[in-house]
Formats: C-alpha cells, sequence, structure tokens
C-alpha cells in the first residue's frame, strides 16, 4: 500500500479526456522562432545553413529575444509542454539570458536556461561572425553571474540554468574543459550538441584528431550531469559507453529528419540505459514548437527503424516526459504523476473526427489518431491555458511586435 492519497485544492472534469504530466521539451532555441523557414537557408546542409543564419541572428537585442522566447512558450504550451530548457548561444550583446527569463515569467512556465556559448569565429577556424562569439572569460563569469542569479536548486524551482557550449565547431578546448569544471563546482547541469551532422567527424578528426565522442570524452563531459543533443550518429561501442556513463541524450525528430538525414536511435539508446528525451530543436531547422507532433514522430522513428512491434505510444509518452525529465536533472518533481510531483498538468483535446473508432486503447489513439492540442494545461498548479485558450494577457501584443522584429532581421517588409 502506498502513502494516502492527498486532499485536493481544487477538482477539474477531464470530461474522459487523456490526461499526462505535463510534456517536457530538452533542446530547443527560442530565438530561432524570428527566421522560421527563411527562403535562403532551408535546403543548405547543417553548416550551409548555420553560415547562412549567423549574420542574421547577429541583430539580437534584450527586445527580440524577449519577444521570441515569449511567442515559443505560448506555442509550446499549446502543444502540452510545461517545461522546456533553451540553449541560446548566439551573444552579441549581454544579458540576453536575462531577457529570456523575464519572459518565461510573464508566461508562468517552467524553464532550464542554457547559457551557451562560442568562442570560434570564422577567424579562428569556426562557423559564425566574430559579432556572436565571447571571450573565455566573459563566459564564464556571466555563467557565475546567472547561476547566482536565476539557478533554484530548490524543489518546485520554476527557473534552473544549466552551462551549454554551442558544439565542437564553435568553441574551444578550454571553454569546455572549464565549462565542465564549472558545472561540477556549482553543481548544475551540461549540455551541448554532439554527432548531430557527419560533416562534424570529419571535422573533429581534422581539427582535433579524434572522434567527437573521444574529443567530448577527453573534455571532461562523459559524466552523469550532461545530457547531448540530437546524438545521431555515435558508433555503438560509443554509444555503449556513454550510456554507461550516464550521459543522457535528447532526440530531435523532425529537426534531424528535415536538416541531417537521420535520427537518433532511441530504442537502441534506451535498451543501453540511456535517458533519451524529446526536443523540438531551434524554430529554424525544426520550424515548429509542438511536443506533441514531436513525441508521434519519435514512436514514428522507431517502428521505421525497428519494425511494427518495437515501439508504443506509452514508450514515446516516456520519452517525452521522464526521459526529457532525466535529461534535465529533474526526475525528482516532473514528468510523472505520482504524489509529490510538481503539479504540470496537461488534458488533451483530439479533433472528434480523428477519435471516431477510438475504443481500445486511449493512449495508442491519443498519438496515431491527432492531431491532439492541449484542452487544459497547469504549471505548478496554475491554469495557463483553459479550453483551448492560452491564458496570455500580453500575446495578441507580443505577437504583432514579434512580426515587426522578424521582420527586421530578416531584412523584409
Ligand atoms: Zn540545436
Amino acid at each position: 500500500m502506498g502513502e494516502p492519497m492527498p486532499s485536493a485544492q481544487r477538482t477539474v472534469d477531464a470530461g474522459g479526456r487523456v490526461l499526462t504530466p505535463g510534456l517536457v521539451n530538452t533542446h530547443h532555441h527560442m530565438y530561432q522562432n524570428l527566421t522560421r523557414a527563411y527562403a535562403p537557408a532551408i535546403n543548405g546542409t547543417l553548416f550551409q545553413w548555420l553560415t547562412t543564419l549567423y549574420p542574421k541572428w547577429s541583430v539580437l537585442d534584450d527586445e527580440s529575444v524577449y519577444l521570441s522566447t515569449y511567442v515559443a512558450c505560448a506555442e509550446l504550451l499549446s502543444g502540452g509542454c510545461t517545461t522546456s530548457s533553451d540553449h541560446m548561444y548566439v551573444h552579441p550583446r549581454p544579458n540576453l539570458i536575462d531577457a529570456q527569463i523575464s519572459a518565461v515569467s510573464d508566461v508562468g512556465f517552467r524553464f532550464m536556461a542554457n547559457r551557451g556559448s562560442m568562442t570560434r569565429s570564422v577567424e579562428d577556424g569556426g562557423l559564425p561572425p566574430k559579432e556572436v562569439v565571447q571571450d573565455e572569460d566573459t563566459i564564464l563569469a556571466d555563467s557565475e553571474r546567472l547561476i547566482g542569479a536565476y539557478h533554484d536548486p530548490n524543489p518546485g524551482a520554476m527557473t534552473r540554468v544549466a552551462l551549454a557550449p554551442c558544439s565542437m565547431f564553435s568553441v574551444s578546448e578550454s571553454i569546455m574543459r572549464s565549462t565542465a569544471e564549472l558545472a561540477e563546482k556549482h553543481d548544475v547541469r551540461l549540455h551541448t550538441h554532439l554527432a548531430e551532422d557527419t560533416d562534424e567527424d570529419a571535422y573533429a578528426l581534422e581539427v582535433y584528431g579524434r572522434r567527437p565522442v573521444e574529443y567530448f570524452e577527453d573534455c571532461g563531459w562523459a559524466t552523469p550531469r550532461t545530457w547531448v543533443a540530437h546524438y545521431v550518429y555515435g558508433s555503438d561501442e560509443e554509444n555503449r559507453r556513454l550510456a554507461a556513463a550516464g550521459v543522457g541524450a535528447t532526440q530531435c525528430p523532425s529537426s534531424n529528419m528535415i536538416i541531417c538525414g537521420d535520427a537518433a536511435d532511441a530504442k537502441s539508446l534506451r535498451g543501453m540505459g540511456m535517458d533519451v528525451g524529446i526536443g523540438c530543436d531551434g524554430s529554424a531547422s525544426a520550424d515548429s514548437a509542438d511536443l506533441w507532433m514531436e513525441t508521434r514522430t519519435a514512436l514514428l522513428l522507431a517502428r521505421h527503424r525497428h519494425g511494427p512491434d518495437a515501439f508504443t505510444a506509452r514508450e514515446a509518452l516516456n520519452m517525452a516526459t521522464e526521459g526529457s525529465a532525466a535529461n534535465l536533472g529533474w526526475s525528482d518533481e516532473i514528468g510523472h504523476l505520482r504524489p509529490g510531483a510538481c503539479a504540470d498538468l496537461v488534458i488533451w483535446e483530439s479533433s472528434w473526427l480523428s477519435q471516431t473508432g477510438v475504443l481500445t486503447d486511449p493512449v495508442e489513439g491519443w498519438l496515431r489518431s491527432g492531431p491532439a492540442r492541449a484542452h487544459w494545461v497547469f504549471v505548478q498548479g496554475k491554469e495557463r491555458l483553459s479550453q483551448g485558450e492560452l491564458l496570455l494577457e500580453r500575446l495578441n501584443d507580443v505577437v504583432t511586435a514579434h512580426r515587426a522584429a522578424a521582420a527586421h532581421m530578416q531584412g523584409v517588409s
């Protein structure tokens, strides 16, 4: 027998709809919704896509970061997501993560800010222009400042901070090492992109004389405080080593299929004991931030790779909830419905036509027969979306201002 159920402060009639824990998004670049489906970049390789967009992103400022974060959180809530991390690695101006946290607080959304960084511009053999990179001292000092200001390690925290150099082709080896040491010192999570594209293998061998995973391990990153985005191209032996070290991975289904041509083998990685979560990735690669859709696509990818008896809707839901919460080191409080968890809940609505005939398995019906949208969303017990409507007073004004900021960034009227 378990503990007695606590008494309810409020009771909601879900009307027979499916209820799940709030979905958890473990990889995103929210500012990129200012350059969604940007025509000059959409058919390039990952490296071409990045080098086309970096100059556009160099105009980011407090206001555009606030607006893009607010829109991203609203979009995520609509798709049933109640907690997101965000990998903010472009810093043409200081204090942009402060603007993000301001927006997230205004929305009432649970958030893990990833203090991203880039140190190697084109002049140093990297990909980004010098306007968006920073020196190592600046990065480390700002990382400590953000941890001190915003990282709340206590139960029920609404904001935490992780440290997140962008990727091996845009940061130095020394910042990888010193960031890992700083994360250890402050007991915060570590995040980066890893093994996203085959171009990365060639780059790592040429520049570092090692494969990407070997380089990652040599920098002191193979620890249980680390989760990596994408992780598509690790070898079987590398997969086993990282799983044994306690490193988690985020599958980004849409982004990987659009821009990389393959995706992490979530079923095999989970079978090795690795925590695998789901991320929507940045809004200029996936061009969408809908965790229900990413969860459904994770289901399709696993069955496409391993066969029709290989993966269920419940396993995909587990990736988007418990797997993602484990990525963020937040498993004790989010991603499940047990007593003691944060009250992050989603009641789902599917169109009545798409659910017609679903009689034998409501969870399979929820994920297969959509699209499903959030009908009711609670974050920390507070209603953020009610009967399909976002409860965000500023949303219309923010969307209008976002349109103008996006036009400025893209150079269109
Ligand atoms: Zn990314």
